[in-house]
């Protein structure tokens, strides 16, 4: 505060007010915000000294402005739109622009800037034949997003991704193998990805590819209309009739936080990286467990229902690894959690209030539940059911500088056991490092302690609970809660539910070189359910058919074929 004083006098006196309740609308609120959050990032990189990294981190989000206003006023306001006949074809165009950029790595960064220079800015009167050349780049750009080789130069580009119409018969787009009934549903094969064992599959999307959603936006928060945040209405100003439902039947709530996304993304379209995260953790602390590949509320709250919404789900973890990824990343998150002066209330970690609560389940509601009630001053114990492994004591202890030295490969990583559903029901497409994030965040509080292992109902029952001074008992289990399908012989040989495989999986860590865990499948596999739970079974049940392969060849190499044959019963 006396830091924000001597910067911005006026701005402290705000907060101030904001803190002591003064009322405010939300447009008035998230101003007051966005004024702050640079102020904040600013301390932020004063404490930890990396102004110039942050600087540079600002510079990289910046880099990609030209493609984006190349893509808004060229390919949006002009090649799309562009209807004279076109002689040429698009190699001869393409191999003149070629010449016009001379040689670059990115091409498409070159050829905005390129473009930019035709249509807008100073420079033009100097350049020759204007005129030809813009008609050129526009037949050219045209063509990029008609013809097929053109498409095909200019793939991945974010400058030629368009939003699509939303079919929601067929979000996914599948076809049938030469039309014949029988034969499997299968999506473009441009679009599928190669999977071999379990290492990270999703490397999310390009900085530039963010960016480019950033621009999407509309930034809705000054006129109340982020219903990616607040839920879309069934009428505006009518909040009585609730909120409308898409044609899948969804009821379109938006975050179910409430995150502030459209200030996040005003942000992050300045390359604030750090103010950025802080609005995104001012309702939701916890990031590192949503975002890509975790939830998608938010998109189908946006105000594009009938074409693509706006990414938010891949800007968000973006937003997250921009951080970490600064000097310090780590630290920053972490301090975060525990203090970030945008947040109204629990703005700052409470000391010990002398209640103590127990938490059931340390999946995302108990490990929500166990942030909020130790920054109320609570002591927290969690535990859970399934085994979980304690930090190195260095990470509690020492400051981590590098993200990188948090990070572990997915498929050599140790299974800490922690996060319930996200660490044992997610696979590979979902990064679980950042569920090593959040067990460092909670686990560092002095007002916190985890055991695994203990359930409750089990190793502990209630009255344990309050026989050992417990004041609360929060019962976070949800997920966990396990289920026999009543089908006739579905727990016979060589039948498996999918969530107790792909838990087995996971907990034991089968699919690691390393593990010895003992778990056989044989392909082909038939999975029923088409569901998330049968759609990760599918994958993975896959993967791993190789990696048991891979293992028990290196097995009969290293022992000999004979000690491995020997030691199998009649029915391996
Ligand atoms: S994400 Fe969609 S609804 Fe939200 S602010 Fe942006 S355009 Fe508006």
């Amino acid at each position: 505060l006396s830091w924000l004083s001597r910067q911005a006098p006026t701005l402290s006196q705000r907060l101030l007010d904001y803190r002591a309740g003064v009322p405010l609308n939300p447009l008035d609120s998230s101003t007051l915000l966005l004024d702050l959050a640079p102020q904040l990032e600013r301390y932020i990189a004063e404490l930890f000294g990396i102004a110039a990294e942050l600087a540079a981190t600002r510079a990289a989000a910046l880099s990609h402005d030209p493609v984006l206003r190349f893509k808004e006023t060229v390919v949006l306001k002009q090649a799309r739109r562009y209807r004279k006949p076109i002689t040429a074809r698009f190699t001869e165009l393409d191999a003149w622009l070629s010449t016009q950029i001379g040689a670059t790595e990115d091409r498409e960064l070159a050829v905005a800037n390129y473009a930019l220079r035709l249509f807008e800015g100073a420079a033009q009167p100097e350049i020759d034949d204007l005129d030809t050349k813009r008609e050129r780049l526009l037949q050219w750009a045209a063509l990029a997003l008609t013809d097929s080789t053109g498409q095909t130069a200019v793939r991945g580009w974010s400058s030629f991704t368009l939003p699509q119409r939303i079919d929601h018969a067929n979000l996914v787009p599948l076809t049938q193998a030469d039309n014949e009934r029988l034969a499997p549903l299968q999506s473009d094969p441009a679009d599928l990805r190669r999977r071999d064992g379990f290492a990270l599959t999703d490397t999310r999307a390009t900085a530039r590819e963010v960016q480019s959603e950033v621009a999407y936006c509309k930034y809705c928060h000054d006129h109340e209309g982020d219903f990616c945040s607040i839920g879309f209405p069934e009428k505006k100003g009518k909040p009585e009739l609730g909120l409308k439902h898409d044609p899948l039947n969804n009821i379109l709530t938006g975050c179910p936080l409430e995150e502030k996304i459209s200030e996040m993304h005003l942000l992050k379209k300045d390359g604030h990286t750090i103010a950025a995260l802080a609005m995104a953790m001012v309702d939701n602390p916890m990031l590192p467990a949503t975002g890509h590949r975790i939830c998608n509320d938010c998109m189908k709250g946006c105000i594009y229902q009938k074409q693509d919404p706006v990414n938010i789900p891949q800007v968000e973890t973006r937003v997250l690894m921009d951080a970490l990824e600064l000097p310090w990343g780590v630290e920053i998150y972490d301090l975060l959690t525990r203090w970030n002066p945008l947040r109204r209330e629990q703005y700052l970690l409470q000391p010990y209030n002398g209640r103590k609560v127990l938490i059931a389940g340390l999946g995302p509601a108990g490990f929500t539940m166990a942030h909020h009630l130790t920054m109320e001053g609570c002591s927290v114990v969690g535990i859970d059911g399934l085994k979980i492994e304690p930090l190195p004591q260095t990470l509690l202890e020492q400051p981590i500088r590098d993200w990188s030295s948090l990070k572990e490969p997915l498929d050599e990583r140790i299974l800490y056991g922690f996060g319930g559903v996200a660490e044992y029901g997610i696979t590979v497409r979902w990064d679980k490092n950042f569920l090593k994030l959040i067990y460092l965040s909670l686990a560092r509080r002095q007002c916190f302690q985890v055991y695994g292992g203990v359930r409750l109902g089990g190793t502990i029952t209630l009255e344990d609970a309050w026989a050992l001074g417990f004041d609360h008992v929060c019962i976070a289990t949800g997920a966990g809660y396990p289920r026999v399908i009543h089908i006739g012989n579905s727990l016979a040989r060589g039948m498996r539910q999918a969530n107790d495989f792909l838990m087995a999986l996971q907990l034991t860590g089968a699919g690691k070189a390393s593990s010895l865990a003992n778990l056989q499948v044989r392909l082909p596999a038939v999975v029923i359910g088409g569901g998330l739970t049968g759609v990760d079974t599918a994958t993975e049940v896959q993967a791993y058919y190789i990696k048991q392969v891979e293992k028990i060849l290196l097995r009969c190499e290293t022992l000999g074929i004979d000690t491995v044959r020997a030691r199998l019963g009649p029915e391996d």
